[in-house]
């Protein structure tokens, strides 16, 4: 297809006018940039997986390089190392002015953007005199640690009030020190929304760049995102929302996956995380707990241990398999359909990730070898504890085991062309309160096959 300058993309943008025919351009952009996003930047956590995808990007990218800054300025984390006067950025500063609605911390006034200073609390000069500064964290509570350039010691300010910082009384401070500690997450959770936004707003612009100079064809960008829009069905329930069960896990939706708020318990209580110095951090949402977990931190309790694997590894994992999954070509489990249920085609290994004391390799081969879930049954005692239509409790006596096995979804993970089954998989000694919890892919490539594990 021919690609006159500019044309497509105004076609496309009378299109999205509503006078010509779908799809318009700023919809495909919208999600055009979602995938784009995901393939460039994609999360810690699911690493680089789809390689022809970044390739495209990249060129794409540096192709326009010329005329357009792609890369995110890395302005960075707040220092905190002390003399240097304390810089922010534009995420920064845009973000103080809206988490504290666009007020100056002190006086309430309404602060145009423009407007706004921010204001260390306890003044940044303290942290050239020791002395003086643990006398006035002393007088307000604080730890001496408490960092002076962290967010909660910075609030958006009004010049007047930031001028006039001898009128400030340690009352005052110590309310708006309260304040700011209130909305420091906040600060952090939009400073880091506001990267993001920027790349993909960047992103976009290059696209259109692209179409523009006929580096690349609508309908190009319309098949390619076409083959990149990957919504897969769930069947389980998997907290990524908030509190509302999805009905279906997209590539389109990661961003809001990963800042959804997530709390281990009704009174919005986060997950509390601990490093090797007794230090801890509250987590709250995926995004949180992967920067928290690379920073060393860690559930401690069993219990604290339990919500970190069911409320943020488990979706992760999900989200992680979603990102290199395909919809499958061909099936082996849809006509007819098999599932958990069918135990003679679940493969009896699935109990070693239930137990705390992994046996030796020979009696592993003795007990579960080959076997199905259904020869455990006929030959070592296995009973059905619970069953629904998506899911299954077994107990294994002998072994003092249980596992709990329900599906997630149907997606061809690994990459094969062929559908394959998610589940969860948990399990346990009978007796006792350890728990283990992960998402196993069980992949049947015939017909006359029964599942495998498949070790991604
Ligand atoms: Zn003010």
């Amino acid at each position: 297809m021919t690609n006159p300058k500019s044309k497509p993309v105004k076609a496309a943008r009378e299109a999205s006018c509503g006078r010509m025919q779908p799809p318009g351009l700023d919809d495909i952009l919208v999600r055009f940039g979602e995938c784009a996003k995901t393939a460039i930047d994609p999360c810690p956590a699911f690493g680089v997986k789809d390689r022809q995808i970044m390739v495209y990007f990249r060129d794409l990218v540096l192709a326009f390089s010329g005329h357009l800054s792609v890369n995110v300025a890395a302005q960075g984390r707040i220092s905190t190392t002390a003399m240097a006067k304390q810089k922010f950025n534009g995420f920064e500063r845009r973000a103080f002015w809206e988490a504290h609605n666009q007020c100056c911390a002190y006086c309430s006034t309404p602060l145009p953007y423009d407007g706004i200073e921010i204001d260390h609390i306890l003044a940044e000069s303290l942290l050239n005199d020791n002395e003086l500064k643990l006398k006035s964290l002393n007088e307000h509570g604080l730890d001496q640690n408490f960092d002076l350039t962290s967010y909660e010691n910075l609030v958006p300010a009004c010049a007047r009030c930031n001028g006039d910082k001898r009128a400030l009384t340690i009352i005052r401070a110590h309310l708006v020190l309260t304040v700011a500690k209130d909305k420091a997450a906040k600060v952090k959770d939009l400073v880091e929304k506001f990267k993001r936004d920027n790349k993909v707003g960047k992103l976009k612009l290059a696209i259109v760049g692209a179409i523009d100079t006929g580096e690349m064809t609508d309908q190009e960008l319309i098949e390619f995102v076409e083959a990149n829009k990957k919504t897969f069905p769930l069947v389980g329930f998997i907290q990524l929302l908030g509190d509302d069960p999805i009905g279906e896990v997209s590539h389109e939706h990661y961003e809001e996956y990963l800042d959804r708020r997530i709390y281990i318990d009704d009174e919005q209580t986060p997950l509390r995380l601990t490093n090797d110095n007794d230090e801890t951090r509250d987590v709250c949402t995926l995004c949180q707990y992967l920067d928290a977990t690379e920073a060393g931190y860690y559930a401690y309790s069993n219990a604290d241990m339990k919500n970190a694997m069911w409320l943020f590894e488990r979706p992760l994992e999900v989200l992680k398999i979603v990102s290199t999954s395909k919809v499958p070509e061909k099936s082996f489990i849809r006509t007819p359909r098999v599932g958990v249920n069918d135990l003679h085609l679940i493969p009896a290994e699935l109990f070693l990730i239930g137990d705390l004391t992994p046996p030796e390799e020979e009696d592993v081969a003795a007990i579960y070898g080959d076997k199905s879930v259904q020869d455990l049954i006929e030959q070592h005692g296995a009973k059905v504890i619970r069953s629904s239509s998506n899911s299954i409790t077994i107990e294994l006596e002998q072994q003092d085991l249980f596992i709990y096995i329900a599906e997630i979804m149907r997606v061809d993970a690994d990459g094969d062309g062929i559908e394959d089954l998610i589940i969860d998989c948990g399990g346990g000694p009978r007796t006792g309160t350890f728990r283990n919890y992960e998402i196993v892919v069980l992949r049947r490539t015939s017909n006359d096959d029964k599942f495998q594990i498949w070790q991604a």
